[in-house]
């Protein structure tokens, strides 16, 4: 019965309540297992820079392949290792084997950053500071390859000690960045509390800046707010050419997005760089195919 459930789940459209609970009830089961296990692998996805021409760093995804319900995205997963107490150790392993992908591609001589996502729950249990540093000191990655993407969802409320830890990261030379900005709530008091050094911009900014002169506006607005503020604006969610052209027009520079590049898998991550380089050295900035 378990297994029969467990195929129906799979089918996320037209999924009863029923179905969904017993495939969060599942996932929840086998989570425990899956690091030991090794079924969680990373991806990375292309940040490009519009001035450079070429990919200036990569974001760090994360994966879990679930024996039988197939590829599991992390946000599905990552909220239950938040609720089970599984979210620091999830991290740490991120972090280490992040930061080791990121040493090989530097031995290649290649200057890209390393954007990692942070979870709330690690920055208030205090070890990520500590994780870091180790993660750093293994791995012999610079403080500055390594950007820290966070919510705002964490900063809601008080400050608190996150706040504290979050200034000795940057302290330590760690990049800090504003994930998902615009997206929930206003988050301009944020960026006067907090070491922000990055913006990267909800796509849900991006619906409709093609034909609508308000939602360009909205963007060109956070592109200002980022340069009178010393903080660099990354769009995310670039899907198509005419989104592209307009954030170029509107003097964003810096993109990511399945236009410019998918989530790769670190074996294929190397000629993916390569040929979105190579396929900058002339002409406008466009989409490169990789077979
Ligand atoms: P995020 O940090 O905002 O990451 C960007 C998400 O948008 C990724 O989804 C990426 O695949 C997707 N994306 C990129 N370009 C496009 C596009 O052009 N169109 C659309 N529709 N989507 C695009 P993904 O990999 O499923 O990750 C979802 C979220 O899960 C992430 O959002 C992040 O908040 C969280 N996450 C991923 N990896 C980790 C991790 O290692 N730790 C933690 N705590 N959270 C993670
Ligand atoms: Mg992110
Ligand atoms: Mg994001
Ligand atoms: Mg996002």
């Amino acid at each position: 019965a378990a297994k029969a459930a467990g195929k129906n789940c799979v089918r996320r459209h037209g999924e009863t309540a029923d179905s969904a609970t017993v495939r969060r009830t599942r996932l929840a089961r086998d989570l425990p297992d899956a690091l030991s296990r090794g079924q969680l692998r990373l991806v990375y996805q292309p940040v490009v820079g519009t001035v450079e021409r070429r990919v200036l760093g990569l974001e760090a995804l994360v994966r879990w392949d679930h024996p039988v319900l197939g590829e599991v995205s992390p946000d599905e997963f990552v909220p239950l290792a938040e609720d089970d107490g599984l979210i620091v150790p999830l991290q740490r392993w991120v972090l280490e084997q992040a930061t080791a992908e990121l040493a090989g591609l530097l031995a290649e001589d290649r200057d890209l950053q390393l954007g990692v996502n942070i979870s709330v729950r690690h920055l208030q249990s205090g070890s990520l500071v500590p994780d870091v540093a180790a993660a750093l000191a293994r791995s012999g990655v610079p403080a500055g390859r390594l950007m820290l993407e966070v919510t705002e969802s964490l900063f809601i409320g008080e400050p608190d000690r996150a706040d504290g830890d979050l200034q000795t990261l940057h302290d330590m030379g760690c990049v800090i960045s504003l994930d998902d900005f615009g997206r929930g709530y206003s988050t301009f008091a944020y960026l006067a509390r907090l070491p922000v050094d990055v913006l990267k911009m909800d796509r849900e900014f991006l619906a409709g800046i093609e034909d609508d002169e308000r939602s360009a506006a909205l963007v060109h607005s956070v592109i200002e707010l980022g340069r009178r503020l010393s903080i660099d604006v990354v769009a995310e969610g670039v899907e198509t050419p005419g989104q592209l052209a307009r954030l170029q027009e509107l003097g964003c520079r810096y993109l990511q997005g399945f236009l410019l590049g998918r989530p790769t898998a670190p074996a294929q991550l190397a000629a993916v760089i390569d040929a979105f380089d190579a396929g900058l050295l002339d002409g406008p900035l466009a989409p490169v195919e990789v077979a």
